[in-house]
């Protein structure tokens, strides 16, 4: 067993870490404040290679492993998890399923035009009104008319859906219903300029207010039928599959989070003195800060084994799962403990851990909730039980 990072990745995460020191960091709390979408800071870190992290070399492409993806987006999240979820939509949920679904001229055309240079974004559209946790509760629907899909419905909550570079969406629409009843669903590329596609205005959020989430609404919208990524009725699988690596990502995202707040605890127990002394001397915030270091070890532990895992070509969904909730479970309790360090200074707005305290909650609802995470990890134990019992029994027989 070998816990160090190879080179390459060590790589990745030390250039995450020194551009978000320098140049996140001391911007984030003005970022947050004005709710300003950050277009040089993605630039530059489409510059640095960032942006295209795991998308093979060969479609322009940075050609990382998903270890050295999780690593560096850890970095970026220690200092601005609003900057972080930009970067993880575009390469977990807008790169990542062209790349693993896509035909080589999709790859070639769309890959090309996102990564290269970094100029453009990509976002994935599942969410809708009726359809959140019940993703197969699509309404948006699509037909073929013509070689072209005719795309009706909206999307909900979509990040990166409405930026300046943005270069379009891979959405979810219902294409027929299978014979058991269910409905066929198909993802389709939608480029931004595709006539019939349109763009609510942005939110207003408890965090992320520097990313961008918007309503994207399809009216006859016609995209050709060769976006079909894929095959057509294989959506769901491919949706799933995407949010496990997903998941991965997010608790990469709120490791780095839960680490801001423990630094920033650290500061806080040395430097501020009661009863004659650093509060860091007494032991109830001893107490808390172990309690937080030990969290953000173990989890930083699950995430890069459930990394490790999808690297090695190996089943990783219920480890995804485990990683994700426990992650962001363990940064929402170092948020907590953080303010409680900070006491009355961390209920006021200047201070970065009031910031962090808002942010943290929407790691435990993106890319599928605590609640249907923890039931896809007692799912996958009871199926694994099963299967031991009935191997059980025909050694038996
Ligand atoms: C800031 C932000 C960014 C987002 N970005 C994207 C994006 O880029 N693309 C995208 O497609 N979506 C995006 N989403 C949507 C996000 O993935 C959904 O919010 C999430 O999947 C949960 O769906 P919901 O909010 O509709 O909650 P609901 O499905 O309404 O769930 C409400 C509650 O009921 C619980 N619940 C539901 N069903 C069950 C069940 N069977 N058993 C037990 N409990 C259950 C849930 O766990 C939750 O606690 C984003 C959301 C936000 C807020």
């Amino acid at each position: 067993m070998n816990l160090d990072p190879t080179e390459e990745q060590r790589r990745w995460r030390d250039l995450a870490r020194e551009y978000a020191e320098g140049e996140i960091r001391p911007r984030a709390a003005d970022l947050d404040r004005e709710q300003k979408f950050p277009y040089d800071i993605v630039e530059k870190m489409a510059d640095l290679g960032l942006m295209g992290m795991t998308v093979p070399e060969e479609y322009a492409g940075s050609g990382g492993d998903f270890v050295g993806y999780n690593m560096a987006l850890e970095e970026i999240c220690r200092a601005d998890t609003s900057v972080g979820i930009t970067m993880e939509a575009h390469v977990s949920l807008g790169c990542a399923p062209i790349v693993a679904f896509g035909t080589r001229e999709q790859k070639e055309h769309f890959l090309g035009e996102v990564v290269q240079g970094g100029k453009k974004l990509w976002a994935f559209g599942l969410t809708e009104e009726n359809a959140g946790t019940d993703a197969g509760g699509t309404q948006t629907t699509a037909e073929v008319s013509d070689g072209r899909w005719l795309v009706n419905g909206s999307k909900k909550w979509i990040t990166n859906g409405g930026t300046e570079i943005t270069g379009g969406v891979t959405a979810i629409a219902r294409t027929g219903t299978r014979e058991n009843g269910k409905p066929e669903l198909t993802a389709i590329i939608i480029p931004q300029d595709t006539p019939g596609f349109t763009r609510g205005p942005g939110y207003e959020k408890l965090g992320w207010r520097a990313s961008d989430q918007r309503q994207l609404y399809f009216e006859d919208c016609r995209a050709p039928e060769e976006n079909t990524l894929g095959e057509r009725g294989k959506g769901f699988r491919q949706f799933l599959s995407t949010l496990d690596a997903g998941r991965v990502a997010v608790g990469a995202l709120s490791v780095g989070l839960a680490q801001a707040c423990l630094d920033e605890a650290l500061a806080r127990a040395k430097e501020r003195r009661q009863f004659g002394r650093a509060i860091g001397e007494f032991q109830a915030i001893q107490f808390k800060l172990a309690d937080m270091a030990m969290e953000i070890e173990l989890a930083r532990n699950m995430v890069l084994k459930a990394a490790w895992l999808k690297d090695e070509g190996r089943p990783f969904g219920r480890e995804a799962s485990m990683a994700k909730v426990f992650a962001s479970e363990a940064a929402k309790r170092a948020a907590d403990q953080a303010v409680q360090i900070w006491g009355g200074e961390g209920f006021m707005e200047a201070s970065a851990v009031a910031r962090y305290w808002r942010q943290v909650k929407i790691n435990e609802i993106g890319e599928g909730t605590s609640e249907i995470n923890r039931q896809i990890i007692a799912r996958s134990l009871l199926r694994d039980d099963t299967a031991r019992e009935e191997a059980g029994k025909m050694v038996a027989q």
